[in-house]
């Protein structure tokens, strides 16, 4: 029963980890002079669920950009919507968190994700299985963990020796004030991405990259960077979950200090699915990108890091 609570509990967290929109009513129009990028995509952070969550069907008001968002209607929905998405946008392969159902209906395209809510015997026998490509996501802040906990050594451990991606969730975590009515254990002190430092340097060839991009925590993300060349990030949540102008400086502030090939594009698309073009629209709006670095952001960065070999990379630029 406890077991099960936890297992309900860490899914609505992370789900909503993530934060909530809807029905992309309205975005922004790409301004003219600004290229738009349209070859194919990776989306390294997406969510799948097992089970119903509250989530869905739910309208979520975001009082820092003012939209509302309506969640999919239900398991089957949120898969055929989402899949209709990834069609629309040439996503041609994408992390799915929880996402062994949706590995079978497209094996090639879903790259099965796995958090710290399962065993690490339980991760082993998945990843024997196939059913475990990247451990993620991995957001503890939601059980008010430092990365340092050491509970969480072995997941660091795991990932090093199974040599697969851990994609680690600092900041930020629920709806803006979530700490006040939704997930009373996360402080976002918590969410700095320095307190990885030592975590790196004791397993130099982990692959990790840091989810949301360690928002709000430029220079500390720039300096993190900067000390261990392995490290990535995506750009799930704050590609909608906060005002265009300021993830557009976040990203700038990025791309100016000399990490634009370690920037992956991430939607964090949890049951909103219009989301997905909201997250592809922020990037591509983005007029202090050059088409080289669009391209690099949806594709090549997160193609790198994962490994893809060059028959692969061949067939997703001819899809
Ligand atoms: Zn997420």
């Amino acid at each position: 029963m406890k077991t099960l609570v936890l297992i309900t509990l860490a899914i609505i967290l992370l789900t909503t980890s993530c934060v909530g929109r809807t029905e992309a009513k309205s975005f922004s129009t790409t301004d003219k002079t600004v290229a738009t990028y349209t070859g194919p995509i990776i989306d390294m952070h997406v969510h799948a669920y097992s089970r119903q969550t509250p989530m869905f069907g739910l309208e979520n008001y975001n009082p820092l950009t003012r939209q509302t968002y309506i969640g999919s209607e239900s398991l089957q929905k949120h898969q055929e919507e989402t899949f209709k998405k990834f069609k629309k946008h040439n996503i041609v392969r994408a992390m799915v968190a929880n996402g062994s159902a949706w590995h079978k209906l497209d094996s090639s395209l879903v790259i099965i994700g796995e958090g710290h809510y399962n065993s690490i015997d339980e991760l082993k026998q998945k990843h024997k299985n196939g059913k475990l490509q990247v451990l993620g996501e991995v957001a503890p802040n939601y059980q008010g963990l430092l990365p340092t906990d050491k509970s969480l050594t072995p997941y660091f451990d795991l990932a090093n020796e199974l040599e697969i991606p851990i994609g680690f969730h600092l900041y930020p975590g629920g709806p803006p004030g979530g700490a006040y009515f939704a997930y009373p254990k996360t402080r976002a002190f918590q969410g700095k991405p320095l307190q990885l430092e030592e975590i790196l340097f004791s397993r130099p060839k982990m692959k990790l990259y840091v989810m949301h991009a360690g928002w709000p925590f430029l220079e500390d993300m720039k300096a993190l960077m900067y000390a261990h060349p392995q490290v990535y990030v995506d750009l799930g949540v704050i590609c909608w979950g906060i005002p265009r102008v300021e993830f557009h400086n976040f990203l700038e502030g990025l791309v100016d200090a000399g990490f634009g090939d370690r920037i992956m594009f991430g939607s964090d698309q949890m049951v909103w699915v219009n989301t997905i073009d909201e997250g592809i629209e922020a990037v591509n709006s983005a007029a202090f990108l050059s088409m080289q670095q669009k391209e690099d952001i949806f594709y090549n960065n997160a193609a790198r890091f994962l490994g893809l070999t060059k028959a692969q990379i061949k067939r997703d630029k001819e899809l």
